[in-house]
């Protein structure tokens, strides 16, 4: 069979290298330049490189290192303490092991060990289908008080769904804290996590090579401007360059992105898919000539900083080089996505400077911004009724994407996961097809 993926990003390059050891003749098109997407890496200069975004990994991320150690990336892996703590009032409250979580003062005892239960129960929650309906607002109000909700919580859901959280599900804080707390030792609550010393964007290399070698062929400067088909039956893509047919297509980018490239006439499908939103991105990075603290990130809990996170690493290949992102979540189209680099750089460095006092702009080496206006699935309530398949109405057209990871995390490790189930499924099922 010959079969067309849209979008070189870790998603659409593991199902590409499924889809090819199936014995399948695949063809990736890629609206840049080279693969990567969210995990694309950022070339200085003098010839330095950065992962655009920060992306680790955890212990529990089994399928993912099993993947790194069949492409011979184990050898890559490397890990580093995961000091944790709170940003409030520019002063910085540590999280990272149990004397931290005795002493952790932004709360009171009884929240506290509230806090701690909470995250006992996220590991033994099963009742997903009951988190699925209640807002991350009401479960946190719930299970963890009043009190820590309005002085945690409430600030970090403003900061990471820009302001609107109101119909955001319990399933994120429950997947996000599930997440988190596979890394803590129980019950030192210490703990470490793990990176490939040159980034995600080498597994992607790794996966692409090995798609190559099975015959697999990769299109750069392709962008798909319209999948056409016709009596329900996926035709052909049109491409900025050209038109190509296959005989099934699977478009492995943001749910948005795919409803534009779908013709006008199939408004009900389209209306389904306008429903699944999500966060943009703008993402300064810093490389800096000393560190900015020991932490490896901290979480604001302050709403008028204008960056949620800050997330330290040292470049792993170039001693004395570490490397800073800022990260803030937006709405896809937040008026923070026109601003210029330097206004951006003013604004992030005013509000680091309040926690860092000695941080100077003498101590930069590079500094860079990121932007993507569809970096996350947001999880709406009662996304499980609304969740997309991944066969669409249309014989021979299929989406695979990280809103279809729900109700978990959208993260490395569920994209080699769902990519290997989509494979599977695309090679197995009988396509449906539905005249319309
Ligand atoms: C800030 C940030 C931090 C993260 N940190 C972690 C982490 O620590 N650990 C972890 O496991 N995961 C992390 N993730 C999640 C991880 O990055 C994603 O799950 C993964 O990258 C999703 O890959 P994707 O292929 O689905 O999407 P993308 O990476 O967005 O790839 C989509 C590709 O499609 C291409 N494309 C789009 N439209 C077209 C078109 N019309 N025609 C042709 N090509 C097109 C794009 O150019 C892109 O290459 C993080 C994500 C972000 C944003």
């Amino acid at each position: 069979m010959r079969i067309g993926v849209i979008g070189g990003g870790l998603m659409g390059v593991a199902l590409a290298y499924n889809l090819s050891q199936a014995n399948h003749q695949v063809t990736i098109l890629e609206q840049g330049t080279h693969l990567g997407g969210l995990n694309d890496q950022l070339e200085f200069d003098d010839g330095l490189v950065v992962p655009r975004y920060q992306h680790a990994l955890m212990p529990t991320d089994t399928t993912l290192r099993e993947l790194c150690a069949k492409l011979g990336l184990e050898d890559d892996l490397i890990f580093q303490n995961a000091r944790a703590g709170f940003v409030n009032n520019d002063s910085i409250y540590p999280m990272s092991n149990i004397l931290d979580f005795v002493s952790f003062s932004m709360l009171g005892l009884r929240d506290r060990l509230r806090l701690g239960r909470m995250i006992l129960l996220t590991r033994t929650t099963s009742n997903l289908h009951e988190l699925d309906k209640l807002t991350a607002k009401d479960w946190l109000v719930r299970i963890g008080g009043v009190e820590a909700f309005e002085r945690i919580w409430r600030p970090l859901l403003e900061a990471k769904f820009d302001g609107v959280y109101d119909n955001v599900s319990a399933t994120y804080v429950w997947a996000w804290l599930n997440r988190m707390s596979t890394v803590r030792q129980v019950p030192q609550l210490s703990g470490t996590i793990g990176y490939l010393k040159r980034g995600h964007f080498s597994l992607i290399q790794a996966l692409a090579d090995a798609f190559i070698q099975l015959g697999g062929e990769i299109k750069y400067d392709m962008r798909v401007r319209e999948i056409e088909v016709q009596n329900g039956q996926f035709q052909r893509v049109r491409t900025s360059t050209g038109t190509f047919e296959y005989d099934a297509l699977v478009a492995a980018i943001a749910t948005p992105i795919f409803a534009r490239l779908l013709p006008a006439p199939y408004l009900e499908y389209r209306a389904r898919l306008e429903k699944s939103k999500y966060l943009g991105l703008i993402c300064p990075v810093i490389v800096l000539d000393r560190p900015l603290s020991n932490f490896w990130t901290l979480n604001l809990t302050d709403p008028t900083y204008p960056f949620a996170t800050i997330i330290q690493t040292p470049h792993s290949e170039k001693p004395g080089h570490y490397i800073v992102y800022l990260p803030r979540y937006t709405a896809p189209d937040n008026d923070w996505m026109g601003v210029s680099d330097g206004d951006i750089a003013e604004a992030w460095f005013v509000h680091l400077k309040k926690i860092f006092p000695t941080f100077s702009k003498d101590q930069i080496i590079h500094f860079a911004v990121s932007r993507s206006r569809y970096a996350e699935p947001i999880h709406m309530v009662n996304m499980l009724q609304n969740k997309l398949d991944i066969q669409t109405p249309y014989a021979g057209l299929y989406l695979a994407n990280t809103a279809q990871v729900y109700p978990y995390l959208s993260t490395s490790e569920a994209v080699i996961v769902h990519a290997r189930e989509v494979a599977e499924r695309m090679l197995t099922t009988q396509p449906i097809s539905m005249a319309v």
